[in-house]
């Protein structure tokens, strides 16, 4: 018999709050698998040979507009501002991005623009799509043709290799379109960064002596499984691809140390058009870390490797349903529970699967909290 009242499966964000959760509000005996080496998930940063602080798997800043998550979170870490300013190189320039009041000025060579000229003047642009049913037209119907053309389809289509036709809109639809200055990536009113790094703040995070954690170890691996699980993997492996394989998008990274203090003018610099990677990233930026140093990434979009986003496309999402009927039934009959990016199919941000663990936190207290 296992000595563990729950298994939790990947110590990435859903995991880890799962963890910590049953581990301080139950007193659960927790024991917490990851097949990598570390913990984390994507949101795992370390020191590069070269001695500063990288994003192992691609550019992660928190942002939220729940008070509350902000406040949980807190207990593991001190934060530092999370201004996230990314700017587009298209046409041989630097354009900010999102596209903002100053990105319209540039683009169409005006001297001013105001909100209201702004309006007006993508009220000409925009192609007047009532209901947008994809990328394309979501993006045409907010700005019309020539910024889509700059901005979105060259970078969609090495991200995705896939026309932004093919794709949802709420994939372009991330992207907010602003009639002001702000430059930030995103909306959001908390945007901050784990003053010593995310694997830091999940590291203190899991460090509860009730939970077990056990790096290097896949799921298959475990032959005493506990009364509950919670799996945030990817459901389709779960079920050992019975329907196929879903779609997934992959990406790989190289870094490359450059002997600067800095070398971007900003975080993240997107290429919608020259080179084959999307994007550079300098998340010294972001970091604040002092170092004589800099290391950038560059992000290459492939089709095989570790699964980074669900493609959304109509297929995918159908084959989703069918998992997701087996994965209902697996609740019901043998209390496992699926949660996350990878489990659920869908492209959440961290905030986004934070919360989701919480809810499921939630059925787990109800369920079998007393026991
Ligand atoms: N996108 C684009 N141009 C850009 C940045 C993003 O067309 O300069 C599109 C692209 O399809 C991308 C999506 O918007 O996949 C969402 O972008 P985001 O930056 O949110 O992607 P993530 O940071 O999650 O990779």
């Amino acid at each position: 018999m296992t000595k563990y009242n729950i298994l939790i499966v990947g110590a990435g964000p859903v995991g880890s709050v799962i963890a910590e959760q049953c581990a301080s509000q139950l007193n659960w005996k927790v024991q917490l698998i990851d097949k990598r080496p570390h913990i984390a998930g994507n949101c795992y940063d370390r020191f590069h040979e070269s001695g500063v602080l990288i994003h192992q798997y691609g550019p992660h800043y928190f942002r939220t507009n729940k008070a509350s998550l902000l406040e949980y979170l807190s207990q593991f870490t001190e934060w530092i501002p999370g201004n996230y300013i990314v700017t587009s190189n298209t046409r041989g320039e630097h354009f900010p991005f999102p596209i903002n009041l100053d990105t319209l000025a540039q683009f169409f060579k005006l001297d001013h623009i105001d909100e209201e000229k702004a309006k007006q003047l993508l009220e000409e642009k925009r192609e007047k799509i009532e209901t947008p049913k994809n990328s394309e037209e979501f993006v045409l119907s907010r700005v019309g043709k020539e910024l889509y053309e700059a901005f979105y389809l060259g970078y969609t289509l090495k991200q995705w290799d896939m026309h932004p036709k093919d794709l949802a809109p709420s994939v372009c639809g991330r992207i907010p379109i602003r009639f002001n200055q702000d430059n930030r990536y995103v909306d959001h009113e908390f945007q901050f960064t784990p003053k010593d790094g995310f694997s830091k703040m999940f590291e203190k995070m899991i460090s509860h002596p009730l939970i077990d954690l056990q790096l290097n170890t896949d799921f298959k691996q475990i032959k005493e499984k506990p009364p509950i699980i919670v799996y945030s993997g990817a459901i389709d492996e779960y079920f050992d691809f019975q329907y196929g394989k879903l779609g997934w998008r992959s990406l790989s990274f190289d870094f490359q140390v450059k002997n600067e203090e800095y070398y971007q003018k900003n975080v993240q610099i997107n290429y919608p058009n020259e080179h084959k990677y999307t994007r550079s990233v300098e998340i010294k930026h972001v970091t604040g870390q002092k170092h004589p140093q800099t290391v950038i990434s560059y992000e290459y979009p492939k089709a095989t490797g570790d699964p980074y986003y669900p493609i959304p496309t109509t297929e995918n999402h159908e084959k989703y349903l069918k998992y997701k009927k087996l994965a209902d039934e697996e609740t019901t009959q043998n209390h496992v529970y699926f949660c996350g990016r990878l489990a659920e199919y869908k492209y959440f941000n961290m905030d986004e699967v934070m919360e989701n663990a919480f809810r499921t936190f939630k059925v787990l207290k109800s369920k079998y909290g007393n026991q």
